[in-house]
């Protein structure tokens, strides 16, 4: 019997669409299988609680969306597939009809997911975290910002102050730039200092951190930070990029978290964001570990690290807890 069947917790809002990944040409180096891996995994994990969490299916971004965030001539060219083969390089990816689907159709997710959590309280997305994308440019496989697009999305929405909790191993420096003029959003970055991209943007805040930085000192200087700036920001909406390329496994991280470390990570920061009032939207950022199994499943720990807190909210025990 699902311990979950539960009339006074509602099920968490996770977002999904099976559009979140194509096929790419054989040896990409984009590890594009973990979103559907990411999914088939959560419906193992959860086959005996399904009615712990709520299934959303997002539609496609609108043109008027990118433009929120993007130049008139980059989505001009990104819509078209009319980006010069310098454009496309700095991308990481060659242009294709899919891509252009694929890429909209995660920016339309994290919009999802945004709303829904402002709505519920707590929502995640099982893709997004494209923070490299630049107003007016791809970058480093991120082709939209769908961050920037659903944080400006919330602000017309009338969310007043949002914060943007971006713990990806590289700068959110695509996202720092977009809302560089914008002080209801803020943005905080934790990110290995050594790594891409080489010319960093300014965050409202930066913390950069030294290479090979383990669970410890990573967790508290994220504490100490995150307090910091909750209580400066007090934030109404926070979305929070969980990328898991901080992992000692991954292979364009340069810090040395554990699976254990990211848990604990995931889930102080959901709960602490929920603590202090704040709506909390989740995507899952990068991860480039080449065992696809082993990266979706470190993914996957912010599904369940956000399953914990949304339970324990609602005085139920948690269904999860820390690997191991
Ligand atoms: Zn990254």
């Amino acid at each position: 019997m699902c311990p979950v069947a539960d009339a006074h917790c509602p099920p968490l809002a996770l977002i999904h669409h099976p559009g979140y990944r194509i096929a790419l040409p054989e040896k990409h180096p984009f590890p594009m299988d973990k979103f559907s891996v990411l999914k088939r995994l959560l419906d193992r994990q959860l086959a005996d609680c399904a009615s712990a969490v709520d299934w959303v299916t997002p539609q496609p971004a609108e043109e008027d969306d990118l433009l929120s965030v993007h130049t008139r001539r980059y989505v001009h060219e990104f819509l078209t597939g009319s980006l010069s083969a310098q454009a496309q390089r700095r991308s990481g990816f060659v242009w294709s009809e899919a891509l252009r689907e694929r890429s909209v159709l995660a920016v339309g997710g994290t919009l999802t997911t945004v709303r829904e959590a402002l709505k519920r309280g707590l929502a995640c997305n099982t893709a997004g975290g494209t923070h490299h994308a630049h107003p007016e440019a791809a970058s480093g496989y991120c082709l939209l910002n769908d961050i920037g697009v659903a944080a400006h999305q919330a602000l017309e929405d009338g969310v007043k102050r949002a914060l943007i909790v971006d713990l990806d191993v590289h700068q959110g420096d695509g996202t720092a730039l977009i809302f560089a003029d914008e002080p209801r959003v803020f943005t905080l970055s934790l990110h290995a200092e050594s790594n891409f991209p080489a010319r960093k943007q300014q965050s409202d805040l930066d913390v950069p951190l030294p290479r090979g930085m383990g669970d410890a000192d990573y967790l508290a200087v994220l504490e100490r930070t995150l307090e910091e700036v909750l209580a400066r920001v007090r934030p109404q909406l926070v979305i929070f990029d969980a990328g898991v390329d901080p992992h000692a496994a991954d292979r364009l991280g340069h810090l040395e978290l554990s699976d254990s470390g990211l848990y604990h990570r995931e889930r102080h920061v959901i709960q602490r964001c929920r603590a202090a009032g704040a709506a909390v939207a989740c995507v899952i950022g990068g991860g480039y570990d080449r065992d696809i199994e082993a990266l979706a499943w470190r993914h996957s720990q912010l599904h369940r690290a956000a399953l914990d807190v949304w339970r324990e909210a609602h005085g139920q025990p948690a269904l999860f807890g820390p690997p191991g």
